[in-house]
């Protein structure tokens, strides 16, 4: 090495510490990195800091559009969707239509065809059970039970002179079935319909009597006929009027019974039903009755 040589070096070694220094302090001015925060470029326009010490990041801020974050700052991420996907989904379940089956005098033996077609269906309904029929099909009874149906109560003799005859026949012949359910499935059931409907023979103070017996009186609003009809008949029958009762803005409480004609026709109406949007809830207590007026 020369003199020369030596002269220069000794100027352009400070030179470079100085350009390494600046080079270094830039860097580091660039990417200030804290132990607490993590920078992720979310959407190539924005940079946000992401605390991760937080256990909620406000998610209305973040659009994921990047793969790649911080796997915790990914997982949080990801719930905003989840969250409105399940709001969706309730919003579509207070959409859904609601049909409440019920079936009067029985059980019989076609009952238990019945009671197989609503389980392909999904469909839960509400039984109004004379009390000699319980007796003779007790092993209906406790299937209605076991698959989730409403046992609900119609008398003892469905005999219009001697079921209306005072009140105290009417509360009379709806303990005795009360207490044969109770027998058999020992549920307590105070759901009832009176044979032929409330009206007229349920004058007011009918009404106030078996109510203060802690009874719930239903009648309906959709009128199937089928025990006149005893054919395929009743389906149009019922679907017309389901139709006026979902304009009225109500929920269709369809009268039917356990009749083999009613039986033999009824998935002609629950895939009617279905396609219109219902699906087949049962009464329950809690439920304002329908009354005929
Ligand atoms: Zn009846």
């Amino acid at each position: 090495m020369t003199k020369k040589q030596k002269r220069n070096l000794l100027y352009v070694l400070p030179l470079i510490l100085l350009v390494a220094t600046i080079v270094a302090f830039l860097l580091v001015g660039k990417f200030p990195f804290d132990k607490n925060n993590v920078i992720v470029n979310l959407n190539n326009e924005s940079i946000i800091e992401i605390p991760l010490n937080q256990d909620k990041v406000a998610e209305s801020e973040i659009v994921n559009e990047n793969n790649n974050p911080a796997p915790e700052v990914n997982e949080e991420i990801v719930e905003e969707p989840m969250e409105e996907q399940e709001e969706k989904v309730t919003e579509a379940q207070d959409e859904e239509r609601i049909a409440y089956l019920t079936f009067d005098d029985g059980p019989q033996p076609i009952t238990e065809e019945l009671l197989n077609i609503l389980a392909e269906y999904n469909a839960k309904a509400t039984f109004f059970m004379l009390e000699p029929q319980m007796v003779k099909h007790k092993e209906i009874v406790e299937r209605m039970v076991e698959e989730g149906h409403t046992l609900a109560l119609h008398g003892v003799s469905h005999d219009k002179k001697q079921f209306y005859a005072s009140q105290f026949s009417v509360i009379n012949e709806m303990r005795q079935s009360q207490q044969t359910v109770k027998d058999i499935t020992n549920v307590e059931t105070v759901i009832i319909r009176t044979p032929f409907g409330s009206s007229p023979h349920m004058t007011p103070s009918y009404k106030d009597a078996v109510k203060k017996e802690g009874f719930i009186l239903w009648d309906w609003n959709v009128d199937s006929r089928d025990w006149q009809f005893r054919g395929p008949e009743y389906i149009s029958h019922t679907l017309l009027q389901v139709e006026e009762v979902v304009n009225r803005g109500e929920n269709p409480v369809i009268l039917l019974h356990d009749l083999i004609s009613t039986v033999d026709f009824i998935t002609v109406l629950l895939d009617e039903l279905v396609e219109m949007g219902f699906v087949f809830k049962n009464i329950d207590e809690d439920m304002e009755p329908i009354e005929l007026k």
